[in-house]
């Protein structure tokens, strides 16, 4: 007996198919690592140049802003999954509690929250055959949403995509930070739904996890369509993490 094609992991022809005669009235989809794409290098290389520019700017000593951004990143993930684990943690608490651990204040703690988006943006590039296919489905008259699991807000979100991508047919923007829910938990879905207006079963959602966003999509009776990142892309994620094992020995300390 043959076995049935796993329909949810699909080609980007087929998604791009898909979006192009949409029978669903809401498409959602993933930002990081879907239409937002990262390049090889990974969130420890990032954040140590964000402290260092950011140390620069606030006038203090960078090797101990980013130990303390490092700590208070651990820190607030560690309280999320004691005393909310259905939640996500939020970028400007890290931010003003590592500013306040320097004896600065607001001023200091926008710095380094804007200054860890603009070198994130520096590492992102639009996967553009899947925007010029919302686009196309959103010129036909579908709403495009868009459904993150991220310390940023979703003011962050709409400023990266708009600087990243430029116009965009995103019309909303969910961030778990904000929500206090997760893909990964499976709330945010259920909530998005409910925000949106619109019966679950008339979403679409397109993601790179198979389990964040293909597994709890379907688990709150969305439809989901699993776009992962392609081989090239993960071959230079693995080099990227042996690259930083040292650091991660590191953090272990
Ligand atoms: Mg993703």
């Amino acid at each position: 007996m043959s076995r049935r094609p796993d329909r949810s992991l699909m080609s980007f022809s087929a998604v791009a198919r898909a979006l192009e005669s949409p029978t669903k009235s809401l498409i959602s989809t993933d930002l990081f690592d879907t239409v937002l794409l990262r390049d090889h290098t990974i969130e420890s290389e990032r954040l140590a140049i964000a402290c260092l520019r950011a140390a620069a700017e606030i006038d203090i000593d960078p090797t101990a802003l980013t130990r303390l951004r490092w700590s208070f990143h651990d820190i607030a993930y560690r309280a999320v999954a004691m005393e909310r684990p259905l939640g996500d943690a939020a970028l400007i608490s890290i931010c003003r509690a590592v500013a306040a651990a320097l004896g600065r204040g607001e001023a200091e703690a926008q710095i380094l929250r804007r200054t860890e988006v603009a070198i994130d943006i520096e590492h992102l590039r639009p996967n553009r055959p899947l925007v010029d296919a919302l686009t196309r489905a959103a010129t036909a008259g579908v709403r495009i949403i868009a459904v993150s699991d991220t310390y940023y807000a979703a003011d962050d979100l709409r400023h990266i995509l708009r600087t990243v991508v430029g116009p965009n047919p995103i019309a909303a923007v969910y961030a778990s930070a904000d929500l206090g829910l997760t893909k990964h938990a499976g709330g945010m879905f259920v909530e998005v739904a409910r925000r949106e207006g619109v019966d679950p079963e008339q979403i679409v959602h397109i993601g790179d996890s198979a389990t964040a966003d293909v597994e709890q999509a379907r688990a709150a009776a969305w439809t989901a369509v699993h776009l992962p990142r392609d081989h090239a892309g993960r071959t230079k994620k693995l080099i990227g993490k042996a690259v930083a094992i040292p650091v991660k020995i590191r953090r272990c300390r």
